[in-house]
């Protein structure tokens, strides 16, 4: 390992780029709205939506402006928060590992940059929307170069049965959206909201913490793949009923699912995610508990439909998994809006 050069800690960043008094009130204001949906005293539909990695400021700010004027329209139904994913998983560790590495999608690594770049486009976001935004939390050491922007993190199904990212989620005073793993063990995601529920003491960028355990954990099912290679959905009744059961054996505190629509839930189909949402809705109708554990979806939608590869410079369309089109997503929204009671 070659230590290339020392890197501003977080405290500098956000002297750098500070959060103004309007985007510190307008995150108060939306962690509210979201805690109020986990905990139960806000009925309405979490819709943790956008692109799957935030490849070009642009047009990732030109989506999220569409999203505030959508939150709007459906605001007595619907909480949004948009997905605004700037570092990325790899499965083999290759290709576009997000804008944290490559503010510049066509360019190598710049890791300043990158810290850069994904603070000031979560600020922008915020700042000119409004909305404090969902990421990833992929690397839990750098979670701090965002947290006081950031309303909702997802620990992937990559890193969920990790013991840092378990510690490190149960101190987070926003909520956790923990994955099944992609080989689809529920224990796993199960053990990991244990985890992240509870206190513990750790180190954590050098210094030894301590933390109150996050109630506000909760699951994420995304689907899974065999040992042959085939995806098999879980947003199915059948599916919500086992988590039901599984949350009801174990203690955990504001049992809560948040359905992923597309990866293994779609079999990376991007359009199914339509049809896979109104049937998580359907479920919630015909089984009260069912209707109490779905909080939300999390559905991945871009300006254009599908996906492309990273040199091919469409704007708005995804360069890592498809995404529903601005138009499709607009109508399922409001067609959400209209279902959920
Ligand atoms: C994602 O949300 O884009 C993602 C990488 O999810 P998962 O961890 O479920 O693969
Ligand atoms: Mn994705």
């Amino acid at each position: 390992m070659i230590f290339k050069r020392k890197l501003l800690i977080p405290k500098e960043i956000k002297e750098m780029y500070p959060i103004s008094e309007k985007g510190i009130a307008a995150k108060r204001q939306n962690d509210k709205n979201i805690e109020g949906i986990f905990t139960g005293s806000d009925d309405r539909l979490l819709l943790v939506i956008g692109p799957c990695s935030a490849d070009r400021e642009d047009a990732v700010i030109d989506y999220i402006s569409r999203l505030r004027t959508l939150q709007d329209r459906v605001e007595e139904k619907i909480v949004i928060v948009p997905r605004i994913y700037t570092n990325k998983p790899r499965t083999t560790g290759a290709g576009y590992k997000g804008m944290l590495h490559q503010p510049n999608p066509q360019a190598h690594s710049d890791m300043l940059r990158g810290l850069i770049s994904i603070r000031k486009l979560h600020m922008r976001a915020l700042n000119e929307t409004g909305f404090s935004c969902a990421d990833e939390m992929l690397y839990p050491e750098n979670h701090r170069f965002l947290d006081d922007l950031l309303s909702y993190v997802a620990v992937g199904a990559r890193s969920v049965e990790d013991q840092q990212h378990r510690l490190t989620a149960s101190g987070l005073d926003i909520p956790v959206g923990m994955k099944n793993p992609t080989g689809g063990d529920l224990s796993v995601m199960m053990n990991a909201l244990r985890a992240a529920q509870s206190g513990h003491t750790f180190i954590y960028r050098n210094w030894e913490v301590e933390t109150q355990g996050n109630p506000l954990a909760h699951a994420i099912l995304r689907g899974y793949v065999d040992a042959h290679g085939i995806s098999h959905p879980n947003y199915h009744y059948e599916d919500l009923a086992r988590l039901c059961a599984l949350y009801a054996d174990s203690g955990l505190q504001n049992p809560a699912v948040v359905v992923d629509t597309n990866h293994a839930n779609s079999g990376k189909q991007f359009g199914e995610q339509v049809r896979i949402a109104k049937e998580i809705l359907h479920s919630t109708r015909h089984n009260a508990d069912i209707r109490a554990l779905v909080k939300g979806m999390m559905i991945e939608s871009y300006l254009e439909d599908g996906c492309q590869k990273p040199g091919d410079g469409v704007y708005g369309k995804s360069i890592t998994d498809p995404c529903l089109g601005w138009e499709k997503t607009e109508r399922l929204v409001l067609d959400l809006a209209d279902l959920w009671i």
